[in-house]
């Protein structure tokens, strides 16, 4: 049998694997499937440099923006449509944080990616607070359209099977795994938060984390920015765009709550000095392990198994990259990966 392998899960995860797997050459297929989507689905995910609340870049960007970056922009022009949309993002800072600010704006590790506060860029909408700083090589990837895009992709080259995967429905077979008549060496588990109840990793800490969308239309609020301020405001044209997100660690189910709505509301009055009304909302859990790091890797007691998951809250900026390094961990057996992100760090 040749190197063939079988994905499960047709997510930010799953489809970034995929894709890196097509432009490699190797033989793969995508199980996805149509009642569970969930957390990728919801159409906007931003993508920002820096974590403001501490004042620090975000874990690996100067590695993963590049290949980030890069891989968006193959699949815009593999499937001739946008998804990627850099923006820069204000930030609504106090005294303290804005003096912090000042002085990373001279450290060359940081001033490729924020500017000078200047009070006078920032537009209407936002004007009953006073502090702002930017961020560059920021901006948001539209999921929804992204992940249609490379469903239909995958199923026009005959790579996707649309289907509800069972765990009891694989077997193995002379150092093969069977599932529904096809064989495959490596079964790469990208099931988002639902690997929580995967039998292979039970022992992985996955603490799912629910988080709440709305959608605003506002007529006089600026478009050409995010806002970002213990949530964002991203644009998304027409004068309509996505606030969020709440974060809540839950064994609930994924309904929204009134509450949490009320909440967002609340911050975002405290953003906007603009009316708007909300259009739409929605919630999803996101796929989160213990330490908040990414985990990928071979399984170490079945070489037939694999994971990609725990993506968290950045699975834009993340999922590219490690799409590549699992990659390479599975055609390559001899590859080392961080043991950060190392599936063993919780198994071996
Ligand atoms: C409200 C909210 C806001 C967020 N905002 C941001 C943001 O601004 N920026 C950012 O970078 N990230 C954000 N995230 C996180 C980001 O969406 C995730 O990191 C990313 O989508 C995770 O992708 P995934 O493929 O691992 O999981 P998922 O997107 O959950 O995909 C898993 C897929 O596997 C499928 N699946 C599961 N089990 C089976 C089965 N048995 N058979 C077939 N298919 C199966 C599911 O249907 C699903 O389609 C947010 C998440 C939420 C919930």
């Amino acid at each position: 049998m040749e190197n063939h392998f079988l994905i499960i899960g047709q997510g930010l995860a799953g489809s970034l694997l995929a894709y890196d797997m097509y432009k490699a050459g190797l033989q793969f297929t995508i199980v996805s499937d149509t009642e569970n989507r969930q957390e990728s689905d919801i159409v906007t995910r931003m993508y920002n440099t820096d974590v403001f609340e501490r004042l620090a870049k975000t874990w690996l960007v100067d590695e993963v923006l590049q290949v980030m970056t890069n891989l968006y922009k193959n699949i815009e022009k593999d499937l001739g449509q946008q998804f990627l949309y850099p923006m820069d993002i204000v930030n609504v800072q106090n005294e303290n944080e804005i003096n912090v600010w000042d002085e990373r704006i001279f450290d060359g590790d940081f001033s490729n990616f924020i500017d000078t506060t200047n009070k006078n860029w920032v537009k209407r909408g936002i004007d009953n607070l006073s502090l702002f700083d930017r961020t560059e090589k920021s901006g948001y990837v539209n999921l929804s359209k992204l992940l249609n895009g490379l469903k239909n992709f995958f199923k026009a080259n005959g790579n996707l099977v649309e289907a509800n995967f069972h765990y009891k429905d694989i077997g193995f077979i002379n150092g093969d795994i069977t599932w529904r008549g096809t064989t495959s060496k490596t079964i790469v588990f990208c099931e988002g938060h639902y690997a929580s109840r995967n039998p292979y990793f039970k022992d992985v800490p996955f603490t799912p984390t629910k988080g709440e969308l709305i959608e605003i239309e506002c007529e006089e609020l600026a478009e050409d920015y995010i806002v970002n301020k213990d949530m964002f405001v991203i644009p998304i044209g027409k004068h309509r765009f996505k606030v969020g997100t709440t974060q809540r660690f839950t064994d609930a189910g994924e309904e929204y709550t009134k509450n949490t709505l009320d909440d967002l509301l609340s911050r975002l009055d405290e953003v906007i000095s603009m009316p708007y009304t909300v259009l739409n909302y929605w919630s999803g859990i996101r796929s989160t392990v213990s330490d908040d790091r990414p985990v990928l890797g071979v399984h170490p007691y079945n070489q037939n198994i694999a994971i990609f998951n725990g993506l968290g809250s950045k699975g834009v900026m993340l999922a590219p990259y490690f799409a590549r390094e699992m990659v390479y961990s599975l055609v390559n057996k001899n590859y080392i990966l961080s043991k950060e992100v190392d599936i063993r760090r919780f198994l071996s």
